[in-house]
């Protein structure tokens, strides 16, 4: 990978812990990082719209593409599959973009391997009782779907120490400063900054 490949950061959650919450506010913040958009079988919600938060496509169509070889990772979560296409996320990190993946533990492991140089963030909430509230409090899901998405949390939970960092979510505005010190401690490693500032060291270690 060229050093000046963009960072590719991937963030993971349990449903309901504020990942998109903290995200859509992070990329605010910091508009030159890229979300990608994952391909998916799960159908909309309310509001959700066709390239904007996914692109909705039929199991058929998702296995597809699987075989096409199309997919940098995906993974079937709560019944329904997930998946990042690979030509866009591959394309922005080659031109210097930061992309943000918002993806399961399981893609995570698959990101992990492909691209080790990634940097990968667990949001947790901050109790079992307040996860449950705020999946029940969003209204985007059916009782069944809300029972099923807390009974996975555990398990989803206990991947959260293979990620590089675990933030707690629980007062929206110290996770989100909190998301926003990672991204950029991140951009000042030093391997990144020894070549972007070439110049710069050159002329402070000339004679
Ligand atoms: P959410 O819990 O509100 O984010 O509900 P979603 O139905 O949008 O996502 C369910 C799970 O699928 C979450 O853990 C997402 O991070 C994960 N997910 C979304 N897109 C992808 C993807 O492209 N790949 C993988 N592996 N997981 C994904
Ligand atoms: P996820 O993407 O992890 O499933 P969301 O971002 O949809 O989660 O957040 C789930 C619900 O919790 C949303 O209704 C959101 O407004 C709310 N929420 C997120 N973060 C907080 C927080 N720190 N305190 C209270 N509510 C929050
Ligand atoms: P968005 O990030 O899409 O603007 O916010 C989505 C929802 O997240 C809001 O409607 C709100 O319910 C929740 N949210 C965002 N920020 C906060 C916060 O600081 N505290 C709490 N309690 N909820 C928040």
């Amino acid at each position: 990978m060229s050093i000046e490949a963009g960072t590719l950061f991937v963030v993971a959650a349990p449903s309901g812990a504020g990942k998109s919450s903290l995200v859509n506010a992070l990329l605010e913040r910091e508009p030159t990082i890229s979300l990608s958009i994952s391909h998916t079988t799960r159908p909309p919600r309310v509001g959700e719209l066709y390239g904007r938060h996914y692109y909705f496509v039929d199991r058929d169509a998702f296995e597809k593409q699987v075989a096409e070889g199309i997919f940098l990772e995906h993974a079937e979560v709560h019944g329904n599959l997930y998946g990042t296409s690979g030509t866009t996320v591959q394309a922005l990190l080659a031109q210097g973009r930061d992309v943000l993946l918002e993806i399961d533990w399981q893609g995570a492991q698959q990101i992990r391997r492909s691209k080790p140089d990634c940097v990968s963030v667990f949001i947790l909430p901050p109790s079992r009782a307040e996860l449950e509230r705020r999946l029940r409090g969003r209204g985007s899901d059916s009782a069944a779907v809300i029972e099923r998405r807390l009974r996975n949390s555990r398990e989803e939970i206990g991947h959260a120490h293979e990620f590089d960092f675990i933030l707690i979510n629980d007062v929206f505005s110290d996770a989100l400063d909190d998301l926003q010190a990672i991204v950029r401690a991140v951009r000042q490693r030093s391997a990144l900054q020894w070549r972007r500032h070439e110049t710069l060291i050159a002329e402070l270690v000339a004679p």
